[in-house]
């Protein structure tokens, strides 16, 4: 299957020069979708993953059915606010803003090898602030793994040391 068929790319959302993948429409095609979270599992299934964590939103829809995939839990990082528990935090830049994650204190034992899984790797200041987060409830982050990868963006370069894995590359 050709996913990036299932991809569209709408220019100048949310902002002039950014060229947005949509993938609400590869979503809401059930075949394609089941599809693409096979193909993900299959990238993955070789390595020792006690959790996923994924960031609100988009890495929930992909990170949750990866999880259950592979017959493991998933972790929400979610923006500052959002959780009930008590939580550890920090700051981070994105290719379009800035803004604060969270994840719950007790989600992550250390110890614990933990998969972060998203829709998409743009700049990598998501994910490095996620491995931030799962580093300080002493996690260990065996890999990140993501529907799409804007290559030209370089996001692997903030990611040292983290093997990555993309279906997609831009
Ligand atoms: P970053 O922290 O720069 O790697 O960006 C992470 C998040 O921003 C991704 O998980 C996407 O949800 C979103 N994002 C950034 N750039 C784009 C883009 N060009 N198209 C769609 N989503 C994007």
């Amino acid at each position: 299957m050709n996913f990036k068929d299932y991809i569209r790319v709408i220019p100048d959302f949310p902002q002039p020069g950014i060229r947005f993948k949509d993938i609400t429409t590869l979503l809401k095609d059930g075949p394609a979708y089941r599809a693409a979270i096979d193909a993900m599992k299959e990238l993955v299934k070789h390595k020792e993953i006690d959790l996923i964590a994924g960031p609100e939103a988009r890495g929930f829809v992909i990170g949750a059915p990866l999880a259950l995939a592979l017959g493991i839990g998933f972790v929400p990082i979610r923006k500052s606010g959002k959780l009930p528990g008590s939580t550890v935090e920090a700051a981070y830049d994105l290719e379009y803003g800035k803004d604060r994650l969270a994840i719950h204190s007790d989600s992550i034992q250390p110890g614990q090898k933990i998969l972060i899984a998203d829709d998409l790797l743009a700049t990598g200041g998501t994910i490095a602030t996620s491995i931030d987060l799962i580093t300080q409830l002493g996690g260990e982050v065996v890999g990140a793994a993501f529907l799409i990868e804007l290559g030209y963006l370089n996001g692997r370069e903030k990611l040292q040391g983290i093997e990555v894995a993309s279906l997609i590359t831009y």
